[in-house]
């Protein structure tokens, strides 16, 4: 199974839009296995967004990013990272498909509700970034046989 790294961004959090967010990635079949809310600061947005650091936008993402808290999410599931960044749709908001997230939920390019990794190797370090080992739990979901097929656990 992978995992990858999903922020609820101040946005969502702002509009009490967290818990729906998070409910589309449940509703989907995604596992947590880590959540925590944490308060972001200059240090690890400039590590986050480093591909980003160049862009014109870049000190307004790290302003609206740590304008309030965000909510940290490790989830796992076969083909996670795939699976969630398609959940999410495309960065502008206005342009996302509708059933996702951002194309139901958001209006905008920056304020577009979630982070989601974009890549396996991209999300194995971010989960590194927000979550210590011991924060991530192993668990076994009770209808994972109804989620999954045999063959394809
Ligand atoms: P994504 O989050 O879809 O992977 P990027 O990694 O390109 O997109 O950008 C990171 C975040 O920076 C976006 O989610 C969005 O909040 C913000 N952002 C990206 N492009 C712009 C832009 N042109 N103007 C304002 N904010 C932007």
């Amino acid at each position: 199974m992978e995992r990858t790294l999903i922020l609820i961004k101040p946005d969502a959090i702002a509009r009490g839009l967290a818990g729906a967010v998070l409910g589309r990635f449940e509703q989907k079949g995604l596992k947590i296995a880590g959540i925590k809310m944490m308060q972001l600061d200059d240090a690890i947005l400039k590590e986050h967004y480093s591909h980003l650091a160049s862009k014109p936008f870049f000190p307004t993402i790290a302003e609206f990013m740590s304008r309030l808290p965000v909510i940290a999410l490790c989830l796992e599931g076969l083909e996670a990272v795939e699976v969630c960044r398609r959940l999410c749709g495309v960065t502008n908001s206005r342009k996302a498909d509708p059933g996702t997230i951002r194309g139901d939920l958001g209006m905008s390019m920056q304020a577009n509700l979630v982070h989601a990794s974009d890549s396996v190797e991209t999300a194995s370090v971010e989960v590194a970034r927000f979550f210590k080992a011991e924060e991530l739990q192993a668990y076994e979901p009770a209808l994972i046989n109804y989620l999954y097929a045999a063959d394809e656990r």
